[in-house]
C-alpha cells in the first residue's frame, strides 16, 4: 500500500517542490481536514448532550473497539497506566505477590505494578525485538509469581504463544502491556485478546491517541471484565454499596467521542507507519549502512528494528553502536530532525526502585539499549520526502560525516 499522508490544514507542511528543512518526531496538527470537521462535530455532539461521564459514547466505543480487536470485552479507561493498575487490581494482585516485567520499558509498566503493592520482578530483554522472551521468563518465576507482564515495545508483540503457555501450565495471568501496540498481531490474534488482560493507552504520542489523557482494558473473560468495570467506578455496585475498594478509572466522554471519529482511520495510519518504515528500511539499505547484525551493529553502521510479522510501528526504532548514539542524535537535532531516546535507563536501575537491590550490568541487552537505541520520525502523515531527509541526515551520522 502507497503512504497517503493524510492533509493538513495550515501551510507550515512540506509540499512538492518545497525543500524539507526540519522534521518533528511527531506533529499531531497534521490532521485530515474531514477528520477535524467530524472531531469538531463529535465534541459539539457530546457538548450539547450534557452526558459528560459514562453514557453512550463510552459504550459505542467499547463495542467498536471489541469488534475491531475481537476482543469479548473492552472497557474504556483513564489512562494506560490505569488500565494496568485496573487489570492487576481486578486479578487481587497486591502486596507480597511478584509480577513479572521487562526492565527495558517505559516506567508505567513497573510503575502500576509497584502501586499495588505488589513486586516487579525485571528480566532483560531480546537484542532485536526489544522484546522479554520466555527463556528469561521462566527464569524469573517463583512461588510468589501472579502474573506476567510482556510488554509489546514499540508496537510488536512478544513471542506470546511461548509465554500463554508457560503461564497457563502454571496457572499464573498474563496482563499484555500493549500501551504501544493497538492492532498489532501475534500469530493472527490481536493484541489484547491473547492474555488475561489486554492493557492500551490513547496518550497523544500511542498509534490511536485522544485528545488528552486515556486507555483501555480488553479481556476475553466475563468475570474478570464484571469486576474490572465495578472496580473502575470505585468499586460500587449498586452505586454507593461497596464490596471492594477501586477507583475513578473512568474515559471521558469526550474522549471516547473523539476516538470514535479516529478508529476508522486507524488501518491507513498503521499502513502508512509501515511503508515509512519500509522505507528507512530500503534507504539504509541502499547506502550501505544497514547493519548485517542488527543487535550488535558493525561501526559505522546502524541496526534497524526486528520486524517479524505484524509490527504496527509506533515507534521506528534504530541501534547506533560504539557510545555514538548521542552523537547521531545531535547531529540530526542540527538537522533540525526530532529524535528520542526511548529510554535512557532501564527500570532496574531506577533511583525509586533502589530497594530491590539491583545492579548495573544485569540485565546487559536491557542496559546496552538504553545506550544505543534512537526513534526516529514514523508518524503516518509523513511525506515521502521527510523520510528521505531524516533517512540522508542518519545515513550521513552514522557514516561520521555530519
Ligand atoms: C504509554 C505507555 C504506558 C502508559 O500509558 P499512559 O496512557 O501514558 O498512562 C504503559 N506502558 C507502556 C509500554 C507505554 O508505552
Amino acid at each position: 500500500m502507497n503512504p497517503q499522508p493524510m492533509h493538513t490544514p495550515d501551510a507550515a507542511r512540506t509540499t512538492a517542490g518545497k525543500p524539507v528543512t526540519k522534521v518533528p518526531l511527531l506533529d499531531l496538527t497534521r490532521i485530515d481536514p474531514q477528520q477535524l470537521a467530524e472531531l469538531r462535530a463529535a465534541f459539539d455532539r457530546v457538548l450539547v448532550s450534557g452526558h459528560y461521564i459514562m453514557g453512550p459514547e463510552v459504550e459505542a466505543f467499547e463495542k467498536e473497539v471489541a469488534a475491531l480487536l475481537g476482543a469479548n470485552h473492552a472497557i474504556g479507561v483513564s489512562s494506560g497506566t490505569d488500565a494496568l493498575i485496573l487489570a492487576l487490581m481486578s486479578l487481587g494482585i497486591g502486596p507480597g505477590d511478584e509480577v513479572i516485567c521487562p526492565t527495558y520499558t517505559f516506567f508505567a509498566t513497573a510503575g502500576s505494578i509497584w502501586r499495588v503493592g505488589a513486586k516487579p520482578v525485571f528480566v532483560d530483554s531480546d537484542p532485536l525485538t526489544y522484546n522479554a522472551t520466555i527463556d528469561t521468563i521462566a527464569k524469573a518465576v517463583t512461588s510468589k509469581t501472579k502474573a506476567i507482564m510482556p510488554v509489546y515495545l514499540f508496537g510488536q508483540c512478544a513471542d506470546m504463544e511461548s509465554i500463554t503457555a508457560f503461564a497457563a501450565e502454571r496457572k499464573i495471568a498474563v496482563i499484555e502491556d500493549a500501551a504501544q501496540a493497538l492492532t498489532a498481531r501475534s500469530r493472527g490474534k490481536a493484541a489484547g485478546t491473547i492474555g488475561t488482560f489486554g492493557c492500551f493507552s490513547f496518550f497523544p504520542s500511542k498509534n490511536l491517541g485522544c485528545l488528552g489523557d486515556g486507555g483501555l482494558v480488553t479481556t476475553q473473560d466475563a468475570a474478570l471484565a464484571e469486576k474490572a468495570r465495578i472496580l473502575r467506578v470505585h468499586g460500587g455496585k449498586p452505586k454507593y454499596y461497596h464490596k471492594m475498594v477501586g477507583g475513578n478509572f473512568r474515559i471521558d466522554a469526550l474522549q471516547a467521542a473523539l476516538l470514535r471519529v479516529k478508529l476508522p482511520a486507524l488501518a491507513a495510519a498503521t499502513s502508512a507507519r509501515q511503508c515509512n518504515a519500509a522505507l528507512y528500511a530500503e534507504l539504509f539499505a541502499k547506502a550501505g549502512v544497514a547493519a548485517k547484525t542488527p543487535a550488535s551493529p558493525a561501526p559505522g553502521t546502524i541496526g534497524l528494528p526486528g520486524i517479524h510479522g505484524d509490527h504496527i510501528v509506533n515507534q521506528y526504532v534504530i541501534r547506533v553502536p560504539g557510545g555514538r548514539r548521542d552523537a547521531v542524535k545531535d547531529a540530526l537535532g542540527k538537522k533540525n530532525v526530532g529524535t528520542e531516546v526511548y529510554y535512557p535507563v532501564p527500570l532496574h536501575l531506577q533511583e525509586c526502585f533502589a530497594s530491590l537491590g539491583h545492579r548495573e550490568g544485569q540485565f546487559p541487552h536491557a542496559e546496552r539499549a538504553a545506550k544505543e537505541t534512537l526513534a526516529l520520525p514514523v508518524f503516518p502523515e509523513l511525506s515521502t520526502d521527510e523520510v528521505r531527509y531524516v533517512a540522508d541526515a542518519v545515513i550521513a551520522a552514522a557514516k561520521g560525516a555530519s
